[in-house]
This record gives structure tokens, sequence and C-alpha cells, in this order.
């Protein structure tokens, strides 16, 4: 079958389409089937015994080792629970550096010598893992003789069940790193980075006579997503091959009447969206909120926030299921960070937050003690973010997101954060010394005496802004929309801890009286030096961008240009004072990151070379074809009418054609040389002349499904 008729049949189908009905529907209410498939602590309870039970809970409450004397029992536990559910296998679920999950399963069965079997799982089993690493990427760390990668089970994240139509598995998170340990994952980073943040944190807190076990760090990642039928999907074989469009025109209505974003949801959406919520909540997973997006057939999932290890967990989990459920429906969920040119592309808002107990360190408070400690964290966040722009930058850099990051659509490369006019202002007074503020009723002095207080919708919103404080917590929204949350984060993590770290190391020398002033000296040094990362202003003018320059903020267009930070010496000094990432493990992932850059490139590359060649070649030719013998009839006919107007369209696909040839064999080239920055410059020339070749052939003829159907029929 051609690419052609697939198109034909797809638009013909949709029409036809009723929803799937869905895995979970069932009548039960959610409070009785939420987090069903969890080993949570809950489950736990009834499972263990008390002693078991609180050793564990130890570990996952502050962290401290676990017990090995008890992981035949919670093994043992684990399994009862999990064969209850119908699971015949196990796994440890883990996050490699592809940046997706990785799983392996095990059956539980362990034959006996009269033919039978008995259902195993022995503490050590849980513990600990050893799948074949060879094939996952490492980043020179490991040669692919030494294949041996481990795994270690994180009690910290909650096993759980994945059920498929016909059986069910049960999935333990794990850490996944070298026969040498080190990490070889996406989690054992996010972990060490959790623990750094954690223990400079709790520092700080001690300055202002607060102590606390740990500081927890918490995420609520707002996931941007497209539905497309899946039959447009089997006709792009751009889509199937790199995950975006590599051609299409944008047609004459997208999203220019802004008529989608929040609209009424079509019912196949929204069947698929609640199969999609009911699936989450059965793993525990807090879906909160679903909405359409500002693109046509965009769509945003967001949950509650959790510990930030949780949330990468459940975020990864849930792009998974988004596509499984999706699947179910006849669709397909495109992650990509650009699927359409010409319209918004995806990302992660990364809501991201510090917290003591139940007491969040950014919300500003209801007392001046509170709001003392808040402007601290809030200054130490200005200076991390200042004084590693770069990396954070880095951390976001991928072959997807550079389409996205500095269109406007989405935050710039420029990192800076947004404030909003009460905190900056709260801000510019402190710079001035002890300065009297008449903004807000009150004396403004940055110590603990007489701060007024700040409300706490203090924030405007500034869509445009890469990092912005939203209230209580900073959003970061340069993660791209198919990207793992935990890079960003080990980031973010590292670099407070730094910042933290410095503060706490002058305010541990200023107890006692002489604390206050201490603290209003500090803070005002850090902002005069770093308050150029502020602005709240229009992030996507042109203004801002000379103003960056001005200030000396780093503009980094492009994934090889921002991931040098990652290979620095100042990355490398953090990371390792940290203990987040030694140098081996930090260059590891840099060589990786490079990598895998080129080969979503070379890909791209080749996948348009060969639509190019092999597609929309054929029908522009097949097109041009039929006008020629076209001309020939009125010919023969003796018909002058229609004759000129037929050879000038021959002559126009004709040149095109040329064209098309021209820069596929430019590409060729590029793609022979293995150059990255070149197969992009063509693919962008190719794709002008393909884009044009669509509006001038017969639409008859066009083997690919438009924009205006992908976006615009399901
Ligand atoms: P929006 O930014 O679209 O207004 P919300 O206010 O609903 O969205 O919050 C977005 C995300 O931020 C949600 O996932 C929410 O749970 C999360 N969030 C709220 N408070 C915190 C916090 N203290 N730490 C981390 N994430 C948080
Ligand atoms: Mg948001």
């Amino acid at each position: 079958m051609t690419c052609g008729s697939l198109r034909k049949d797809a638009v013909k189908s949709i029409g036809t389409k009723k929803s799937a009905s869905y895995l979970n529907a069932s009548e039960k209410p959610v409070t009785a089937y939420y987090g069903e498939d969890v080993f949570n602590l809950k489950t736990m309870k009834d499972y263990l015994s008390k002693g078991v039970y609180n050793k564990l809970l130890a570990t996952i409450k502050s962290g401290v080792a676990i017990d090995s004397s008890i992981a035949d029992d919670v093994a043992s536990a684990m399994k009862r629970w999990a064969l209850s559910k119908g699971a015949t296998h196990y796994t440890h679920w883990f996050q490699p550096l592809t940046g997706t999950t990785a799983e392996k399963h095990d059956s539980f069965i362990d034959p006996e010598q009269d033919g039978s079997v008995i259902m195993n799982f022995s503490g050590k089993t849980l513990i600990q893992g050893e799948p074949d690493a060879s094939s996952f990427p490492s980043g020179g760390i490991r040669a692919t003789f030494e294949a041996r990668g481990y795994t270690a089970w994180d009690p910290t994240s909650p096993a759980f069940i994945r059920k498929g139509t016909a059986g069910a598995t049960l999935c333990i998170p794990t850490a996944f790193c070298s026969y040498t340990g080190e990490a070889l994952d996406k989690k054992t980073p996010l972990l060490r980075s959790m623990q750094a943040v954690s223990k400079q944190a709790k520092r700080v807190l001690a300055c202002f006579g607060e102590t606390v076990d740990k500081v927890t760090t918490t995420l609520g990642a707002e996931q941007e997503y497209f539905l497309i039928d899946k039959e447009f999907y089997m006709a792009r074989p751009d889509l199937i091959q790199t995950g975006r469009t590599l051609f299409g025109s944008v047609p004459p209505k997208n999203q220019q009447l802004e008529d989608h974003y929040f609209g009424a949801i079509k019912t196949r959406i929204l069947d698929f969206m609640t199969e999609l919520d009911s699936t989450l909540w059965a793993l525990g997973i807090p879906a909160k909120t679903r909405h359409n997006e500002v693109a046509p057939a965009q769509f945003e999932i967001a949950p509650v926030f959790e510990e930030l290890n949780l949330a990468v967990d459940h975020n990864m989990l849930l792009m998974e299921i988004l596509r499984q459920v999706a699947d179910r429906h006849g669709l397909v969920c495109l992650l990509h960070e650009k699927p359409f040119a010409g319209i918004n592309g995806s990302g992660k808002h990364n809501n991201w937050s510090m917290s003591a107990g139940s007491k969040n360190l950014l919300d500003p408070g209801h007392s001046p003690h509170e709001n003392a400690i808040f402007l601290t964290f809030l200054v130490a966040i200005m200076k991390a973010v200042d004084t590693h722009a770069d990396l954070l930058r880095a951390t976001v850099a991928c072959a997807g997101n550079d389409h996205r990051l500095g269109a406007n659509e989405a935050p710039p490369a420029i990192i800076s954060i947004f404030l909003g006019e009460q905190l900056n202002d709260v801000i510019e007074q402190i710079e001035k010394g002890s300065a009297k503020s008449s903004k807000k009723a009150g004396t403004m002095h940055v110590g603990v005496d007489a701060l007024p207080h700040l409300p706490k919708d203090a924030t405007d919103r500034n869509r445009t802004s890469p990092f912005a404080f939203t209230g209580n917590k900073f959003e970061f929204r340069a993660v791209g929309s198919h990207q793992s949350c935990s890079g960003p984060n080990v980031a973010l993590n590292t670099i407070v801890a730094e910042a933290l770290d410095e503060i706490a190391t002058r305010l541990e020398k200023a107890k006692g009286p002489k604390f206050n002033a201490a603290l209003q000296d500090l803070l005002k040094e850090i902002i005069k030096k770093h308050k150029r990362i502020i602005f709240n202003g229009d992030n996507y003018s042109d203004a801002w961008k000379k103003e960056a320059e001005k200030r000396g903020l780093p503009n980094l267009r492009t994934t090889p240009e921002a991931l040098k930070a990652l290979a620095s010496a100042k990355a490398e000094k953090i990371f390792e004072k940290y203990e987040v990432l030694s140098k081996r493990e930090l260059h590891s992932r840099y060589d990786i990151y490079v990598e895998e850059y080129e080969k979503t490139i070379l890909i791209e590359g080749k996948t348009g070379l060969d639509i190019a060649k092999t597609i929309v070649y054929p029908a522009a030719v097949s097109y041009q074809t039929e006008i020629l013998s076209s001309i020939t009839a009125l010919k023969a006919a003796g018909v002058k009418e229609g004759s000129a107007a037929q050879t000038a369209k021959a002559k126009a696909v004709g040149s095109l054609i040329d064209e098309l040839a021209s820069v596929s064999s430019k590409l060729d080239k590029a793609i022979a040389d293995h150059a990255a920055d070149k197969i992009v410059k063509e693919l962008v020339s190719l794709r002008a002349v393909v884009d044009t070749l669509e509006k001038e052939v017969d639409d008859a003829k066009w083997p690919l499904p438009k924009y205006g159907e992908m976006l615009f029929l399901y």
C-alpha cells in the first residue's frame, strides 16, 4: 500500500472512529482504587510485620541505609502482594542514559524436582540485579567486554504493578551503576543531589535556629503532548522515525484564533484522558489537571507535586502510559518538543521547591522570621542560577528542544529569573540596605525585626520567562517535553547546594546579636552581584536579547554550544565537590549527550532525504507528467486556451523538482560527512522546497498527511 492511499484511508476513517472502551472503566470510586497497583505504605503495613515495616519506613522517610536483614521479609511480602495482583514476572525498572526507562523481566518461577514450580523472590533479587549492561550507553565508563552493570533497589520509590491486558509485572524502581560503582543512570545523581541540597539547606536553617532532619526537594511536572490519529502517523515515515514532521506546511487555520487553549475537550480525547487518569491513579500517580493547550491537537496533564525522586519516576511512567493509552484509543501521543513546525511545541514545566517537614521554604510565610528564611533561600537561588546559567541551559539541550528554545513560544535560550513586581521591589530594597519601603504598609528591614508580611500571591504571571517564581515555587520552563526531569533537577539541586553552602559558611560565623546585620550585608552583597539574572519583562523581545548580552548572560542557541558547559572545569568542580557526579561520570554524560545529538540529527537527515527522494519526488514528477500530457493533448486537439497556464505550472513544478534534487544532493553530502550543522541547515532548505511543492501538487496525488488533517481530524 502506498503512502498516498494510506493518507486517503486515514481521512476517510476518522469520521467513523469510536472511542475504545477503556481499561480501567469501573464503577469503583477513585478512592477505592487509587494506588491499588502500588506497594505503598498502606499496603506494606498490611503485608509486613510491625518491626520490618518500621525499619523500612525509617529508610523511606529519613534515608537511613536499608537494613539488609529485612530484605527477605520485604521481598516475600512484595511477592505475595504481586501474585495476588496477577503478576507472573518482576523487573528492576531503571533509567539508563538513553533518557527512557528500561526493564528486563524475570518470572517468579522456580522449577521443582517433581515437575512443578513454586513462585520465588528473595531479598537478594529485590535489592540487587545484574542485567547485561553492555548495550547501554556508558560514555566510555565501561568497555563492552566489562558488561556488568548493577541495579540497586530504591526503597524511596515504591514498587508497582504494570498491567497489560494479558498479564502483570512487578516493577521495582532501581538505580543503575557499573561494576565499579559509577552511575550509569539518571536516578543515582538525582538522589545524590537531593542529599547535597538537603545537607546545605539544613545548615542555613540551623543559622536561623531551626533544626530539621532533612530538607526535601519537591517537583510538580506539567507535561505537554500532542495526540494525532494513528492512521495519519502510519503514513508519516518522519513521525515514525524521528518523532517530528520533517515536512508539512502550516494550514490557513492553525493556532491564531487561540480557540484550542482550555477549549471544550472533544469526546474521543476526553475518553482517552479518562482512561489515562484512572490508569495513573491506580498507580498512585496524582494526576490533577487536564486541558487543551495552545496548539491544535496539543494537551497538558499536571500532577500534584511530590518529593522529587518519586515525581521524576512518576513522570517517566506517565510518558510511557500516555503512549500506551493513546495506542488503545487509535491515537499516537507525540512527546517530541516540536512535532509540527510553525505552531507551538511542547515542554515540561518543572515546578521545583524545597521543604522542611511540611513547611515550603519558598513560601513567603506569615511572620518576619519566615520571611527572612524565605528571602535567604530566594537570594541563594538567584546566586545559583546566575553563577550556573550555562549549566542549567545544558541540562535542557537536545535536538528537539533546539526547535523550541529561542522560537517565540517557549522561553528563550537565555536563562533569567522572573520575580514579579513585588518581590523585585523587596530585592531592590535589600540591595539599597535597610531602606524604608512604603510600597506596602510598614518599614522594611531584612532582619527578623521589622519585615512586613509578604502576601502569597506576590507575583503576577509571566509566560515568557524560563525560570519564574510562581508564588511558592520556581518554575523552570525550558525542559523539553520528552526529556527526563532528572538532569535539570540534578543541576538545580547542586547549584543551589553550592549557594546555600556559601551562605551558611558566612552566617555560621555571625551568631548572636551580629546575625541580623550579617544577614542583611550578605543578602545585599549577593543581590548586587547577581541581580543581572533578574528580568521581569518580555523574554521574547529582541530588546531583551541585546540587554542580556550587555549583562553578560550566556545565550547558547544550539545543543552543541549548550552542552559544552557540562564538560567545563566549573561543572567538574561543583559536581565533584557536592559528590553528585565524579569527573568521569560527568564527562561520560557529556559524551553520551553529544553523541545522542549527532545520531538524532543523522537520523533526521537520512529520513528527510529518503522521503524527499522516494515519496515527494515521485509525486511531483507524476503531477508534472500529468500536466505535460494534458499540454500534449491540448496541442493535438488544437486548443490554445489553458496551454499557457499549464505550461507555466509545469515549469514551476519542474523548477521545484530541480531544486528538490539539488538540495537533496547537498543533504546527501552533509550526511556522508556526518556534519550535523550542515544536515540541520540542508534539512531546513529541503523543507522549504517540499512545503512549496505541497502547495503546488494536486492534492489527490500528495502522499503525506497534511497538517490540516493531522491537527484537526481526530
Ligand atoms: P500553573 O503554573 O499552570 O498555574 P499550578 O499552580 O497548578 O499550575 O501548579 C503547577 C504545578 O506546580 C502542579 O504540578 C503543582 O502540584 C506544582 N506545585 C505546586 N506547589 C509546589 C511545590 N511546593 N513544589 C513543587 N511543585 C509544586
Ligand atoms: Mg505552570
